[in-house]
């Protein structure tokens, strides 16, 4: 804001109208002086000439406070200030300083009235300087004080004009630009987390094709997808799953550099282009945002998630004369590779991995499975789990297959997926259960068994008939029955699965929760559901002896799960020196290659 004097301006005679003096005599002023007879003397002057709001001061304090007074919503209704210059406890100088700090009072006039004794040159250029608007000297006479603050209140008047309207075109002005930018902006960019959206990387990887043929460069497509997000989403409501997203967005954003292109491509889906590089650096890239968010953990509540990501890479270079769309597509490929492999990991694309896909994607699947549960295709396999307590293998988990042709087998992770999609898996659960009971009438009566249930067993109605049958059927003790259910599928529907898991342990059944820790876990969960038995997610297993932090976790979860009174399984036991660690933690069971793999003989009794 200018600051300059306004000596010049009240100087010219400003013609004052009409119907604009009833506006002006309306006008707020402050009188302030020492003597009251003064202060008196020229509040009457004015009251004569019309004015009618007009208040007093009598020093610097009550000054200030008639100008604080005068505030409202950011503007202040003070049009004039007339001030003896022996005021006490404010100059005039110091207060007009005062004023010009802030947007409410710089524009509001002083007129300042001096004794022609103490006239100080220097002093008034520098009070002018500090924009006092005039300078009087005393004695007031009747015939030029209303004058002069009636032209002082004029141009103030109309300076307020010129600034509101400066103002209002730059207010305007800015909202356009913003505006602009805004419809720029959200055209390559995603609303939640700001990054740039598909549309903005097939610009990017178009050119990113072109520099990497021309110039026999190397770019990489990194694909991340967030490992069990859904279930966060689903448990914790959509807002709490926004709130995660921006937060890996921004961490997303800390880890890459500004010239990389990073993007949201579906709901917990990122992409983070990468130009000119070196296939070493991709990996090592790739390892280090794998293990940034390894160990990441989201609190809501008392809740708390464990994050990991699983990232498909996608090298390209000269030799490739793929689309972007087809880049896009095989990043995408090598992610769900990593997904299957178990979370948590990053794979680098080849060609194989569209079988993979394709296989998990292809219609074929479901009449398949159909086939498979009509033609007793598939097929149970046992692996045992070995109890310290009793020193032998004291459980056999069971773990199903499918035949296919030329002797293949396709493992869970192939057709399950689809079969929950297709909504088939509930028939695959019975098939398991009614076949595990068959199984077991041949086992010796000290051996229990594992049956692994899908996630949403709640909607299944025939489960527990069905369990209920074949419990009277067979006569087989219900202690030697465990079911396991994952921990993010019991988290995912977390009352209607705990009444289901209520019922089935109501027969005398025990529950275990599967890959415990693997996912987002939640001890409050563990608290107030009931299962018997802690599955440790071999994720935290297959390294335990080399790794400091695993060994840490396992124990607390160890820990916590015995202060819950609940046993313990530690799965992916592969060597002795783990072994050796877990039975110093004192977990009750162990399963792995160690003790036994999956096999499809059972001893019997
Ligand atoms: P899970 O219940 O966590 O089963 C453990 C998986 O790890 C099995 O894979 C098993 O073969 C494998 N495994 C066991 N020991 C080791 C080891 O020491 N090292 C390594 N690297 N792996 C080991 P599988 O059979 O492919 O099963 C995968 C998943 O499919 C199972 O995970 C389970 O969630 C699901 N599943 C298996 N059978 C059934 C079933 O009958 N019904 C349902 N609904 N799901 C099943
Ligand atoms: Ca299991
Ligand atoms: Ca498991």
């Amino acid at each position: 804001m200018e600051h300059q004097s306004d000596v010049s301006q009240t100087q010219q005679i400003v013609p004052v109208v009409g119907s604009d003096v009833d506006v002006l005599l309306d006008s707020k002023i402050i009188i302030a002086g020492t003597r009251i007879s003064d202060v008196a003397f020229m509040k009457t002057m004015l009251e004569i000439s019309g004015f009618s709001n007009i208040m007093v001061a009598y020093d610097g304090d009550e000054v200030m406070q008639c100008l604080r007074q005068g505030i409202h919503d950011d503007i202040c209704d003070v049009d004039l200030l007339v001030i003896d210059t022996n005021l006490t406890g404010i100059t005039v100088r110091e207060l007009r300083l005062v004023m010009d700090q802030f947007d409410e009072w710089r524009r509001i006039p002083i007129i300042s009235l001096t004794q022609e004794s103490q006239w100080d040159h220097a002093q008034i250029l520098t009070d002018l300087g500090h924009g006092v608007t005039s300078l009087f000297y005393h004695p007031m006479t009747a015939e030029s004080f209303p004058p002069a603050v009636m032209t002082a209140l004029a141009v103030k008047k109309e300076r307020d004009v010129v600034t509101q309207k400066q103002i209002q075109l730059e207010d305007e002005l800015a909202n356009l630009k913003v505006m602009e930018a805004r419809l720029q902006f959200s055209v390559g960019h995603d609303d939640l987390t700001g990054l740039s959206n598909r549309r903005r990387l097939e610009q990017a990887l178009d050119l990113t094709l072109t520099n990497v043929r021309n110039f026999n460069l190397i770019s990489a497509l990194f694909y991340v997808d967030l490992d069990r997000f859904k279930v966060l989403n689903d448990a914790e409501g959509h807002e709490v799953g926004d709130t995660l997203l921006v937060q890996i967005s921004n961490a997303l954003r800390g880890y890459f550099s500004v010239k990389d292109t990073l993007v949201r491509i579906g709901s917990d889906e990122f992409a983070i282009l990468v130009d000119t590089t070196e296939r070493d650096r991709v990996m090592a890239t790739a390892e280090g945002l794998r293990a940034l968010f390894d160990g990441y953990i989201f609190e809501h509540h008392e809740h708390q998630y464990h994050l990991s990501v699983s990232i498909g890479i996608k090298l390209i270079t000269a030799e490739d004369t793929l689309t972007s769309g087809d880049v896009l597509s095989q990043a995408n490929q090598a992610c769900y590779t990593a997904k299957k492999r178990g979370r948590n990991r990053v794979h680098l694309y080849s060609p194989h991995d569209r079988e993979m896909y394709n296989l998990r994607h292809n219609v074929q699947w479901a009449p398949r499975i159909r086939a498979a549960l009509k033609q007793e295709l598939f097929v149970l396999e046992f692996q045992p789990i070995y109890s310290f307590e009793t020193g032998d293998v004291s459980h056999y988990e069971c773990l199903i297959r499918m035949r296919g042709e030329n002797n293949i087998l396709y493992y869970p992770n192939d057709f399950i997926p689809v079969a929950e999609t297709m909504g088939l898996i509930h028939q695959i659960d019975l098939w398991v259960v009614n076949h595990a009971f068959d199984l077991m009438r041949t086992l010796p009566d000290d051996i229990s068994i594992a049956i692994n249930l899908s996630g949403n067993i709640f909607l299944d109605r025939e489960l527990y008939p069905l369990v209920e049958k074949k419990l009277s059927q067979t006569g087989i003790n219900p202690a030697r029955i465990v079911f396991e259910i994952t921990e993010t599928s019991a988290i995912s529907n977390f009352e209607q699965t705990k009444e289901m898991v209520v019922q089935l342990r109501s027969l005398g059944c025990s529950f275990a929760l599967d890959d415990f820790g693997a996912g987002f876990n939640s001890y409050s969960y563990l608290k107030h559901f009931p299962v018997d038995i802690l599955k440790i997610d071999g994720a935290f297993i297959t390294d335990l002896d080399n790794d400091a932090v695993d060994q840490l976790l396992v124990k607390s979860m160890i820990d916590i799960a015995h202060g819950l009174g609940k046993k313990t399984v530690a799965e992916f036991v592969e060597r002795q020196s783990t072994m050796d660690l877990l039975k110093e933690y004192g977990v009750d069971y162990i399963q792995g290659y160690l003790v036994g793999k999956p096999q499809s003989l059972l001893p019997s009794s």
